[in-house]
């Protein structure tokens, strides 16, 4: 379960650095120094990247000897639902790269589109489709300021099934085209 997520260590140091909700329960961030191990979005002080481990499952990280950080308290399940959410975004984020239906992910959790998307929603106000838009450009921006590749590769590479599709929604997540956020982050 969960060791197969399709995020690199940087892009898991991305997020942290972000207090990025998206990607909650999907991994924990645990500190040498502290011992501690924290959701992704805690708004605790940032460790220093090299005393930085990655878990995927709690019992591993305790077993490690850390324990959860009383601030995000990574431990607790806020909502019943939780469990679904998490299997939702982990399948989305193994599989954004590919041409996904609503169907694909109703069925890959066992519930209809219909009350899927609804109880989604109602965890998370977003839509399994909007919430995969923001997984793809999560990963084209992170190819984008890591990579060489081009806008296109980075296009397809991401999951967008065109570029039109591609640079608009970059653009209403990002407020700029992919090779603005390239120049501009790039150089930062
Ligand atoms: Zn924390």
């Amino acid at each position: 379960m969960g060791t197969n997520i399709n995020l690199s260590f940087d892009e898991m140091w991305e997020k942290i650095i972000a207090c990025d909700r998206k990607y909650d329960g999907l991994f924990f961030t645990a500190v040498k120094t502290t011992k501690i191990f924290c959701r992704p979005s805690c708004r605790s002080r940032k460790p220093k990247k090299i005393n930085v481990e990655f878990y995927y499952d709690i019992k591993e990280a305790e077993k490690a000897g850390f324990r959860a950080c009383k601030r995000c308290q990574p431990e607790t399940d806020h909502s019943p639902h939780t469990e679904l959410v998490r299997n939702v975004v982990e399948f989305l984020v193994t599989h954004y790269s590919e041409r996904l239906e609503l169907q694909d992910i109703a069925n890959h959790v066992g519930l209809s589109p219909y009350y899927l998307e609804r109880l989604f929603k109602q965890e998370t106000s977003e839509t399994p489709r909007t919430y995969l838009e923001k997984i793809r450009v999560d990963k084209a921006a992170h190819l984008l300021t890591t990579t060489e590749r081009t806008n296109l590769e980075i296009c397809y590479e991401a999951g967008f099934q065109s570029t039109s599709n591609f640079y608009k929604i970059f653009r209403r997540l990002k407020n700029c085209s992919p090779s603005e956020y390239r120049i501009l982050i790039g150089k930062a």
